[in-house]
């Protein structure tokens, strides 16, 4: 017979718990920036609580956030300007 199982496999963590799939919350940095992506496709220990994330949609992930992916890389960056314009505003003096 053929056991057709579900997508489910055991943990790698723990090696009790079997790996569900869920869609969670997933987390990441792109620069200074916090991305959150809802629903992203992830496997989660039900004994001891394992992330792990799938593969290709993690590299589809990076594929999305990096605009330089795929292309040649470019030579010009946008820096953003670092000096402030100093205000005449200054700081009061305390008199005892
Ligand atoms: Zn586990």
């Amino acid at each position: 017979m053929n056991q057709n199982t579900a997508n489910n496999y055991s943990c790698n963590q723990c090696h009790a718990g079997m790996m569900h799939s869920r869609y969670v919350t997933y987390f990441t940095r792109l620069g200074n920036e916090l991305i959150t992506v809802q629903n992203f496709p992830a496997y989660i220990c039900d004994v001891c609580g394992r992330r792990e994330y799938d593969e290709q949609s993690i590299h589809w992930l990076d594929t999305m956030l990096d605009p330089n992916a795929g292309k040649p890389t470019q030579a010009k960056r946008r820096t953003p300007p670092l000096s402030r314009p100093r205000s005449g505003f200054s700081h009061p003096m305390q008199d005892s």
